[in-house]
């Protein structure tokens, strides 16, 4: 594609960036085929190609976002399926990610939408004060259906209030900092995330991911002072909060690299684990550029980790069949998509791969929030295919998709939970559910 900077538009690192990205793009269109919301909306504005040359005149142009640019990129998922399919290697991900920062920066927002996104900003990422407004929302939750008005923010607050949890989980006693030892010998130690809205929404994945680590041998550090990896700012455009968590990211774990070492570090929400990989690219030229490159080195989703140190489970198979939902964020953020599916597998399980796998739930992070009635058709589209497998139960890799595809007709488990299952942990909460249901 040809571009057309000025010299002093280029002398900006991201602008030149983003240059260098256009210019891979040939605009053969294939990308529109995987694009969910061009399949929804069959509109050419929201496929990635249309959005590619809507952030190409903005940037361009260098002149305030405009209210047609920010509706389609507002659209656009994150989900990364066009970077699968795409043939010419663009780097949607780094191309969408300046223009969300570009229109955060120069788009004035009307005030409830501006106010929803800063509140967003300021409890999701936050686990004590994410837990406080869950159990707010709990008592409000009955009253969901009588928000009156079909405006875009009585839409959402609709979707908000439906999308509480019926309970809050209790904070979990792993989460605190320290060193969860291996049991036997010593094979490996790593550090691990432990996140924001995952710990309070679901605390057992990260009970299941460090039981099942230290019974494999492996030394689990929780370090101090980490928290959000930074991508529900990061994806608001919100580029100086999502920085700021994960340059404290950065400090806590590279004490721990430049202390006793680690082998990984282990994430478990696939979303988060996307950001982290690229904690290089979003630190280029920032004094913390090789201590940022070197925890993206070791970010490791936790099926690769697993992978890695021979996970083998110790019971019997269940005799039970699981829908693979494969995360967008993992099978085309970070491009894992056998070992899950492997692991499933190997601890027993019958795995189903729904139609459409390509295709994201819908959740993309505080999408199902801003976007509700985009996510809406897009999850029932997902639950509807994921019938059609005959499984009795999901799993995936990444806790939006969990809370999104979970309140269907079958329990949705984050993996790591069923493998530790079967080596040897506690049958998951909603799995045992499901079981004395039938
Ligand atoms: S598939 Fe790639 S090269 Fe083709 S239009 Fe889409 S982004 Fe551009
Ligand atoms: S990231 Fe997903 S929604 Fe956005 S343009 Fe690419 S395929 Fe479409």
């Amino acid at each position: 594609m040809q571009t057309n900077f000025s010299p002093a538009q280029l002398a900006d690192p991201d602008t030149a960036e983003s240059n260098r990205i256009l210019r891979t793009c040939v605009h053969c269109g294939m990308c529109t085929a995987t694009c969910p919301t061009f399949l929804l909306l069959g509109d050419e504005l929201d496929s990635p190609r249309g959005r590619i040359y809507l952030i190409k005149d903005m940037l361009e142009g260098g002149k305030p976002a405009t209210e047609q640019v920010v509706r389609h990129v507002d659209r656009c998922l994150s989900c990364l399926s066009c970077m699968t399919t795409c043939p010419s290697g663009v780097n949607y991900m780094h191309l969408v990610d300046h223009a969300r920062a570009y229109i955060d920066r120069t788009y004035e927002r009307p005030r409830a939408e501006r106010m929803l996104r800063r509140l967003l900003s300021f409890l999701l990422p936050h686990p004590a004060r994410f837990r406080l407004a869950l159990l707010g929302a709990w008592f409000a939750r009955p009253f969901a259906g009588l928000v009156p008005g079909a405006s875009p923010t009585a839409q959402r607050l609709r979707a908000m209030l439906r999308m509480a949890p019926a309970s809050v989980p209790s904070p979990s006693d792993v989460e605190r900092p320290r060193v969860h030892p291996a049991i036997g010998p010593r094979r490996g130690r790593v550090g691990i995330l432990m996140g924001c809205a995952q710990q309070v929404l679901a605390p057992s994945i990260n009970e299941a991911t460090i039981r099942l680590l230290t019974r494999m041998g492996i030394e689990v550090v929780v370090t101090k002072d980490q928290g959000c990896c930074g991508a529900l700012d990061h994806h608001m455009g919100h580029h100086d909060p999502a920085m700021r968590f994960a340059r404290a990211n950065i400090a806590a774990w590279s004490r721990e690299i430049e202390g006793e070492g680690l082998d990984a570090i282990v994430i478990n929400a696939s979303g988060c684990g996307t950001t982290v990989k690229d904690y290089g690219f979003m630190f280029r030229g920032e004094p913390e550029a090789a201590q940022a490159a070197k925890v993206a080195g070791l970010a490791a989703d936790i099926s690769e980790v697993l992978t890695r140190f021979g996970y083998a489970p110790t019971r019997e198979a269940p005799g039970l069949t699981v829908a693979y939902h494969a995360a967008c964020s993992l099978q085309h953020g970070q491009k894992i998509t056998a070992e899950p599916k492997a692991l499933l597998k190997a601890a027993g399980f019958a795995v189903k791969e729904p139609a459409e796998s390509h295709i994201c739930c819908g959740s993309a992070g505080t999408y199902n929030l801003l976007q509700p009635e985009i996510a809406g058709r897009l999850k029932a589209r997902k639950q509807d295919n994921i019938a059609r497998t005959g499984a009795v139960l999901i799993a995936s890799g990444n806790i939006g998709c969990l809370t999104q595809l979970g309140d269907g007709a079958l329990p949705a488990v984050h993996t790591v939970e069923l493998l530790d299952w079967m080596a040897g942990g506690p049958e998951p909460a909603a799995v045992a559910r499901a079981r004395a249901a039938a």
